[in-house]
């Protein structure tokens, strides 16, 4: 029976081990943490709040095939995201609606606003806010240059402590302005979250004779890398390695670290039935913080009197570090890429050696498309190591 390494228990490592366990594979997990979910993770703290102790976790995706995989191993309940933001001292949508619009300037203003954006993007429910910021419409360009002022440019700089202008399109664009009254932070078609969560999913998902799972295990200190072969614990491995780390670590910082962003999380458990009015509540300007979640109103748990809050303050990242310690957010850019890709480069010279993940790929992605791509990389691996049996189950 072949066996493959898998380093890292989040949605990538763990989706693939499921797969090729089912397909007669033997898998061994090894999770630097103590615990299984990746980013995913939650713990029910002393309040009895199941709470998302890497930031907020929301699910939403547009694939059938990636929530039919997820649905094997939860319910979910039905959860539209809804979030605030605190701009000139009011709570408003966003992304910036009609609503946000209407609640920060005077009626006839607001009105004539709204009339002229629909009147410039006739048929669109959202833009970019930096189509907004380059209109040939003066009175546009200075509501564009207002909302870019008051939701982006400060939310930005303390995110990536960078310009705004510095960081790359692809990040600002995750948040549009939306042309109406749709308050949804996402336009999926899917969105909802597993009812009793992620860590109990993930439970289910690695609970299979052939995944072996261990944890508190820094598979650096166990994998070696030496002239186009891979040793684990000194001894050649024969068998596919999927690595969903930082590939930047697996060579030793050979050409210098790749960047990435990192958060500390500042967790507050307080006495009461509701901290804020919606589940996150971003602070994109005065405060060192960018946002707060109140995990209780994301997981539906009624618990009167009781709440937990957290609030995400960003933080450069170090490896090691007690603060900054973990990278979360790869940095879109060309330069960065190009590094990643030196990194990819050297890595290809080991065949058996697999990178997968928002990490690995140094991709910014969402949930859903971790799980894709690693549903992919498992019908690439068992093409080659189990050609003639191979199915995903629906
Ligand atoms: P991870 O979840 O990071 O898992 C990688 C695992 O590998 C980790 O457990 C890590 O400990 C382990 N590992 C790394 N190196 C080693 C090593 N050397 N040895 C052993 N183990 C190792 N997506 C959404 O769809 N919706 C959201 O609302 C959302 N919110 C987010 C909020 C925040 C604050 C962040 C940071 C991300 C958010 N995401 C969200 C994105 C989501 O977290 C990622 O898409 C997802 O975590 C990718 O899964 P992964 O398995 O590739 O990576
Ligand atoms: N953003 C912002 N203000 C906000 C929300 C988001 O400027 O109120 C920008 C910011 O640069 C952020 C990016 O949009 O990093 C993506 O936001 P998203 O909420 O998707 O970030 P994530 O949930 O992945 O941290």
């Amino acid at each position: 029976m072949v066996e493959v390494l898998i380093v890292g228990a989040g949605f990538s490592g763990a989706a693939i081990a499921r797969v090729l366990a089912e397909n007669g594979l033997r898998v061994r997990i090894l999770e630097q943490r103590p615990h299984i979910g990746g980013n995913m993770y939650e713990r029910t703290d002393e309040n009895g709040v199941r709470s998302h102790v890497y930031g907020p976790h929301i699910f939403h995706t547009n694939s059938e095939r990636v929530f039919a995989f997820l649905r094997r191993f939860s319910d979910f309940f039905p959860y539209e995201h809804r979030v605030l933001g605190r701009i000139d001292g009011k709570l408003v949508p966003i992304p910036f609606n009609f609503t946000s619009l209407e609640t920060l300037f005077p009626a006839q203003q607001a009105k004539r606003l709204e009339e002229r954006l629909l009147a410039a993007y006739p048929g669109r429910e959202k833009i970019s806010i930096l189509d907004l910021t380059s209109s040939g419409d003066g009175e546009l360009r200075a509501f564009g240059d207002y909302v870019f002022d008051r939701v982006f440019v400060h939310y930005t700089a303390k995110q990536w402590q960078q310009p705004v202008e510095e960081v790359d399109a692809s990040v600002i664009n995750r948040v549009p302005v939306v042309l109406g009254y749709d308050d949804r932070y996402f336009g999926d078609k899917i969105q909802a979250m597993p009812a009793d969560g992620y860590t109990a999913l993930f439970g289910r998902m690695l609970d299979h004779p052939n995944i072996a799972l261990e944890l508190s295990c820094d598979a650096l200190g166990r994998l070696s890398l030496r002239e186009g072969k891979l040793y684990l614990d000194g001894k050649e491995f024969p068998g596919p390695v999927v690595y969903t780390g930082a590939p930047d670590a697996l060579l030793g910082y050979r050409f210098g670290p790749l960047p990435y962003r990192s958060l500390e999380f500042v967790f507050e458990q307080l006495e009461l039935d509701s901290f804020q009015p919606a589940a996150v509540v971003n602070y994109p300007n005065e405060e060192d913080f960018t946002r707060i979640t109140e995990s209780k109103k994301l997981t539906g748990q009624v618990l009167p009197g009781r709440t937990t809050i957290l609030r995400e303050y960003p933080a450069a990242y170090a490896p090691g570090a007690a603060r900054g310690g973990i990278p979360y957010y790869p940095v879109p850019n060309e330069a960065n890429r190009a590094l990643y890709e030196r990194y990819r480069g050297a890595l290809a010279a080991y065949p058996g050696l697999l990178l997968c993940g928002r990490l690995a790929e140094y991709r910014y992605c969402n949930m859903d498309a971790a799980v894709e791509r690693a549903l992919d990389a498992a019908q690439e691996l068992l093409r080659e190591w189990a050609p003639r049996k191979t199915e995903e189950k629906a």
